[in-house]
């Protein structure tokens, strides 16, 4: 297979949205409930939980809403 410039550049334009340990903020809404709760445990060291908190990093809506999360659960604690 012989790519011209074009796929390339969409290539990398796709690589650059969604690499492959990217996590959209729908996704990341998915696990973040089970990333708090492993947290509190202290067992947020698994693959998925690196994914929450990578998207945390770029993210600062969701970075807001993990905040959030974690006041509630501190809240019950
Ligand atoms: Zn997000």
């Amino acid at each position: 297979m012989k790519l011209n410039p074009d796929d390339i550049r969409r290539l990398a334009k796709f690589t650059l949205e969604s690499g492959p340990d990217e996590v959209t903020c729908e996704q990341w809404l998915h696990m973040v409930g089970e990333y708090v709760e492993a947290e509190q445990r202290g067992e947020a060291d698994g693959p998925a939980h690196a994914q929450v908190a990578k998207h945390v990093a770029a993210c600062t809506h969701c970075a807001e809403e993990l905040a959030l999360l974690r006041e509630l659960l501190d809240g019950e604690a």
